[in-house]
């Protein structure tokens, strides 16, 4: 079971999550809790180091900001131990669970299980401290924002759990954004595939390494709110699913930033000469278009970065622009990404065909386009946003009844 940060934001919520624990407990299962920080704390924690320090080391912002987690894998042990339920918490380390030494985005190596093991077989509950854990240097590490659906999932993988139950302040996955598309419908089940281009194209749902792990390791997922008793989503491979929609859900993400380039050379070694310079700023592309040279010399070259990347990527492709040679750079930070997913899409003509038909007919220009086997995305301005939501999820015939 893991509990993120608004399940445990306050006293209150402890108990109720310490009775949600005592309930598994009571009906025959070992188990094992991850915690999040109660919400809010780690934002605060971040900001206080950066407050000192925006160039801080950053073993020292891991031992800040792994904090928040201690606190409450030590108060869900104590309502657990008023409630009469045999616990303990488990720091990263104490476990250990073993990771490398990227701080502040550190990946689990290992995790060593056997004391894990043994008290859960003697009936305790272990209360493990998410979001952390202890690197090569023998110094604390944290696993990257929303960090502790990964340290659930891999301790679920190295427990060889039935489930990995995802607690949240949404009672599983929609869908689209139920806050936009009123019609929006919660899936009773989705396939890890899905799930995973649903995380990385925007829903906030699963930190996407979580779903990379869950997927690699087969460890069966449920997202469900910790507030109410409704079932929620599974997570699961394909051959669990018997009735697949073509399209099951619509993502939409606003961290995206659009630069184009216009009368580049049209030549060999031009698009290495644009990205390598972004690649060696640590600035990632996603989409890309290069459009057809009318004068058969030049090109205008358009791509996506984030939005907290695009005024560096302008700067660097200005500075290496000298070498290049490009007449302007357009940078637009009016966009959104929009992706229909569906694993249907392997077996069904014409998905990709709805989709521009239906933004077409509401006047909506496609900026750029790109496509997966299993995901479609456009680029559109940003102000169409909820229009192309609600007009894709009633094309693909995903509107509830
Ligand atoms: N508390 C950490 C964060 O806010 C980890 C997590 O909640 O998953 O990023
Ligand atoms: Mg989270």
């Amino acid at each position: 079971m893991k509990f993120g940060g608004t399940s445990v934001a306050d006293i209150e919520r402890i108990k109720n999550v310490a009775r949600r624990v005592q309930r598994e407990v009571e009906s025959g299962n070992q188990v094992a809790v991850v915690v999040s920080a109660m919400s809010g704390v780690t934002n605060q924690l971040v900001a206080w180091v950066n407050q000192l320090s925006p160039l801080h080391d950053a073993r020292e912002y891991d031992t800040v900001v792994a904090t928040g987690e201690q606190v409450t894998s030590g108060l869900l042990a104590v309502a657990l131990q008023e409630m009469g339920v045999n616990a303990r918490s488990w720091q990263g380390w104490q476990i250990p669970l073993q990771s490398d030494g990227v701080h502040g985005k550190a990946r689990i190596q290992r995790i060593d299980k056997t004391e894990l093991d043994r008290r859960l077989t003697d009936g305790q509950v272990a209360v493990v401290a998410g979001f952390q854990g202890i690197g090569p240097d023998n110094r604390i590490t944290t696993l990257g924002r929303g960090g502790s659906d990964t340290s659930a999932v891999a301790l679920a993988a190295a427990l060889n759990a039935d489930r990995c139950d995802i607690y949240t302040d949404v009672d599983g996955v929609y869908t689209c954004d139920p806050r936009l598309v009123t019609k929006a419908r919660k899936l009773a089940k989705i396939t890890y595939e899905e799930m995973l281009e649903m995380a990385s194209l925007g829903a906030k749902v699963l930190q996407t390494r979580s779903v990379e792990m869950a997927m690699n390791h087969r460890v069966r997922v449920q997202v469900l709110s910790s507030f109410s008793d409704a079932p929620g989503t599974l997570v699961v491979d394909e051959d669990e699913i018997v009735e697949k929609e073509v399209v099951s859900g619509i993502a939409y993400s606003r961290d995206e930033a659009k630069i184009t380039l216009t009368r580049v050379a049209d030549k060999p070694g031009v698009a290495a000469a644009i990205f390598g310079p972004l690649a060696d700023a640590s600035i990632n592309v996603d989409m890309i278009v290069q459009n057809v040279s009318e004068d058969g010399r030049t090109t205008d070259m358009t791509f996506t970065v984030t939005r907290a990347d695009l005024q560096r990527a302008v700067k660097v492709l200005r500075d290496a622009g000298k070498k290049l040679g490009f007449e302007e750079i357009k940078p637009d930070a009016n966009v959104v990404k929009v992706s229909v997913i569906g694993v249907g899409m392997r077996s069904h003509a014409g998905v990709a065909l709805t989709m521009f038909r239906t933004l077409a007919e509401k006047g909506i220009n496609i900026e750029v386009i790109s496509t997966s086997e299993i995901k479609i995305s456009v680029l559109i301005d940003e102000q169409y946003l909820e229009l192309a939501l609600r007009a894709l999820h009633t094309a693909y015939g995903l509107d509830a009844a």
